[in-house]
């Protein structure tokens, strides 16, 4: 048999069920915080891609040549491809700009739980505007989403690379080191780190005070280290209003600072943002964003932007770890003719609850009563409607209340007020 391909996931009904649910409460807050929807194409030209991360990303992508021979690629992700959209569509539309999108990414990633190679993102890009409460409220909304679907235990952590660019400077660490480096800061592998300073010939002591100051959530001390670095200033004095905008305007409880964020994308450049929920383990984190510059490589006119991107599918395992219960997919009524000659009843009565906007199912398969009850219960039909050849003669139904077995007669006329109450 033709099996799914690797890293690709089908989603039956009810998790379907489940999926839609989550990006109606997700599409909600985006809403609520002022922002429209955009669509982008799934493949674009591979050079979005490349233009800032270089060739070396095409190992992680779905690239392949189109029968004109065109270079395209399946997106890894979807702020590129609305930047694109903005240069070519929205440059002049007021600002500032808020986007936000859902949509499946495509990586050659090693596929195990919480990582695929299709999988979704629920994202925004704002732009035109970097004030301190722009970026309050952007991180402010990656926090809400993640609450109003329902998580407990998620975990903010903001950071700010131009001051992890100060730190580098101040041991006077090269762009070339800096690179391996940046990548361990980004695991959180502080072993590897450790050594990989101490074989620069960067002190023990300078060493534990870096490592100190990527881990420390104490902003004072931060600003201690980098003191005299005008720019690194700057940005902790913003970072700290940010922080403040969090806590008393968005009542966020518990932001924390945390200069060791660098995140996977080449693009960031000031603030930088996660947000984990620890119940996932090694695939914990659920939304990353920030500050970052596209548009004027892009060839646009120079503009701020930020955004973040939660993946989808890691939000909804979160949830499902949490033991969160799912709304129940229910059906109103479920018809059951009686017995054949009743079956073109049932068929318009269905047809007139359907039009009066009730989910309406029937027995299509001659199945008899008792069958036909047990399906309507595994439905979770919340009536059902019984029609025999006497009824069919009266204008008459019997309507079963699926919760409490209770039974009545009742003329087809009066069956939507009766479903209604
Ligand atoms: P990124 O664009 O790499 O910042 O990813 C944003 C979010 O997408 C991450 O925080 C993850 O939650 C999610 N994500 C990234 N890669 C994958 C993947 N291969 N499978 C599932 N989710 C992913």
């Amino acid at each position: 048999m033709v099996q799914i391909p690797r890293g690709t996931r089908d989603f039956v009904p009810e998790e379907m069920q489940k999926r839609r649910y989550l990006q109606q409460r997700m599409e909600a807050t985006f809403r609520g915080y002022g922002y429209g929807e955009i669509q982008t194409p799934t493949f674009e030209t591979l050079e979005l891609f490349t233009a800032k991360s270089g060739a070396s990303i095409i190992d992680e992508l779905y690239n392949f040549k189109d029968k004109g021979g065109r270079e395209l690629a399946l997106r890894p992700e979807l702020t590129a491809p609305v930047i694109r959209c903005y240069i070519e569509r929205l440059q002049m539309a007021p600002k500032p700009l808020k986007l936000f999108y859902f949509g499946n990414c495509f990586r050659y990633d090693r596929p195990q739980k919480g990582r695929y190679r299709e999988f979704w993102q629920a994202g925004c890009e704002l732009i035109g505007t970097d004030t301190p409460e722009a970026h309050a409220e952007l991180v402010a909304l990656a926090y809400t989403i993640l609450k109003n679907i329902g998580l407990q235990n998620i975990v903010l952590n903001i950071g700010n690379l131009h001051v992890i660019s100060a730190m580098f400077e101040k041991l006077r660490i090269t762009d070339a080191v800096k690179k391996d480096l940046l990548t361990f800061i980004d695991k959180s592998q502080y072993e590897d780190l450790n050594s990989a300073l101490r074989s620069n010939d960067i002190s023990q002591q300078d060493t534990e005070a870096f490592l100190e100051i990527l881990q420390t959530p104490d902003l004072d001390k931060i600003m201690n280290y980098v003191h005299g670095h005008e720019r690194a200033h700057t940005e902790l004095t913003r970072l700290r209003g940010v922080m403040d905008l969090l806590k008393t305007s968005f009542g966020i409880p518990d932001p924390r600072v945390k200069i060791g964020i660098v995140r996977g994308l080449d693009y960031y450049k000031g603030l930088v943002f996660e947000i984990e929920a620890p119940v996932l383990g090694a695939e914990k984190q659920l939304c990353g964003g920030g500050d970052y510059e596209l548009v004027s490589l892009f060839g646009g006119t120079q503009v701020p932007q930020a955004g973040f991107a939660i993946g989808f599918d890691r939000a909804l395992l979160a949830l499902e770890t949490e033991q969160f219960t799912f709304p129940q997919p229910s059906l109103d009524v479920f018809i059951v003719p009686v017995t054949e000659t009743t079956i073109p009843m049932a068929l318009s009565v269905a047809s007139q609850l359907r039009a009066q906007g009730l989910t309406v199912d029937l027995d299509l398969l001659r199945r008899g009563i008792g069958k036909s009850l047990k399906y309507a219960a595994a439905q979770h039909a919340r009536f059902a409607v019984i029609i025999g050849p006497k009824e069919q003669e009266e204008g008459k139904v019997t309507l079963r209340n699926m919760i409490d077995g209770s039974q009545s007669s009742c003329a087809v006329a009066d069956l939507t007020a009766a479903v209604f109450t």
